[in-house]
């Protein structure tokens, strides 16, 4: 099974696909429990003062920090908050960080990835989504799911089991830049 967050490592670097998937090295420490643990207690404190259902008014059903898989795809997820409407359906994704100014690659990709997921399993229109970033001014990023991106996400799952189903390892990444923060750059540089 492929995860979002598998999705985000292969556009930090392909690399780690093959230390994660290939090796089952641990991941890095961006995405510990304990993080994960801090996100939730904001969505309780959020969801408390009502503030995310005024602003996603009018739905007619709503389900929170649920487990979605498709077993055809090998994709799996956690989708923090999912909206229903008459005719649509609507993501919520929550951040435990500062928004900088643009949604980044691994957030629009990681949105993109849970609306696949969700279109298979509800089978109703999903054009949008939005990540709330928790921290700082505690920004709302509205994402338009556009069919390009549908495409980019299609390939990069792709390329994600083919480097799984080949036990390939990528080149490491030309710009060593990304590599300073890397947990596994002790195994890229021996
Ligand atoms: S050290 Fe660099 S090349 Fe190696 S996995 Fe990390 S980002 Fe990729």
């Amino acid at each position: 099974m492929i995860s979002a967050t598998d999705l985000k490592n292969y556009l930090y670097c392909p690399r780690i696909i093959f230390y994660k998937k290939i090796h089952n090295l641990k991941e890095p420490i961006k995405n510990n429990i304990l993080i994960k643990e801090g996100i939730k207690k904001h969505i309780t404190k959020l969801n408390k003062n009502k503030y995310i259902c005024k602003f996603l008014e009018g739905f007619i059903e709503r389900k929170v920090e649920f487990k979605i898989y498709n077993e055809k795809l090998k994709l799996i997820g956690v989708i923090d908050e999912l909206y229903f409407y008459e005719d649509e359906l609507i993501i919520i994704e929550y951040k435990n960080s500062i928004y900088k100014g643009e949604v980044n690659n691994g957030e629009l990709f990681q949105l993109i990835f849970y609306s696949l997921l969700v279109r298979n399993e509800y089978k109703k229109k999903i054009n949008k989504g939005y990540i709330f970033y928790m921290k700082g001014k505690k920004k709302i990023a509205e994402i338009i799911f556009e069919k390009e991106d549908y495409l980019k996400c299609i390939k990069i799952i792709k390329n994600i089991f083919k480097i799984i189903d080949d036990e390939a390892n990528p080149e490491v990444l030309e710009n060593h830049e990304k590599c300073r923060g890397c947990e596994y750059k002790r195994l890229c540089f021996l």
